[in-house]
């Protein structure tokens, strides 16, 4: 299959071989699996992320909106609107940066490992961080759910302990990352209603792994 964009490597000090996290502009490449009976897991993109646009927006944040305003008043959840750009667009970066970042940490080896694949998807300038080798189901759903329980519901339970003037970004933090996990919670169902418990999950994939006992032709 023709990859969809140009593949760098980035080094991390002292790497050995394979420990390299991948940096991708396109979608992930298509990955050779030899899992049996493999399945696609989603059949269409862009109809999960016109839902996961309309997930996010009219449901995940207003209800998060909710769970923050019975804590703290208006002005203190819409802080970081207040603040100018310089500070608002690095700060949405940040935070951006730091969801693919605990994405990549839930993956097998903490992401330190070439199949780990960072990138940015051109059409709608969506980020992603996924791994290209096989894993478990369970992995799979531990590593779409990380960036929704660190980023939004960690600070939501930390709040009452913090006081709002310390970090005033806190609750529109949580809410912009809860809204921007809409395709993370879609994906997860997805994963949970069409994935057998004893399934691998390989890059856009799920099959069994072949019987060691057999001898494997490979076909
Ligand atoms: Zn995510």
């Amino acid at each position: 299959m023709k990859t969809l964009g140009k593949s760098i490597g980035f080094s991390i000090p002292r790497a050995t071989e394979g420990t390299q996290v991948r940096f991708k502009y396109g979608m992930p490449s298509e990955v050779d699996c030899h899992l049996e009976n493999k399945t696609k897991i989603v059949v269409d993109y862009k109809r999960l992320h016109v839902k996961a646009i309309m997930l996010g927006f009219l449901i995940i944040g207003p209800s998060l909106y909710l769970m923050w305003r019975s804590m703290w008043t208006n002005d203190v959840i819409v802080g970081i609107f207040e603040q100018p750009p310089e500070i608002f667009i690095p700060s949405l970066l940040g935070l951006i940066i730091l969801h693919e970042f605990v994405h990549l940490l839930t993956h097998p080896r903490a992401g330190l490992s070439s199949d780990s694949v960072v990138g940015i998807i051109p059409k709608g300038g969506m980020a992603y961080a996924s791994y290209q080798g096989e894993q478990s189901r369970q992995r799979l759903i531990v590593t779409l759910l990380a960036p929704l329980i660190v980023l939004t519901f960690v600070p939501f339970l930390l709040a009452p302990f913090i006081p709002p003037a310390i970090v005033p970004f806190l609750p529109l933090l949580s809410i912009i990352n809860g809204v921007g996990s809409a395709g993370d919670i879609l994906l997860t169902f997805l994963v949970i209603r069409t994935v057998p418990r004893d399934a691998m999950c390989h890059g856009h994939y799920f099959g069994f792994s072949v019987n060691d006992s057999r001898d494997y032709q490979g076909d």
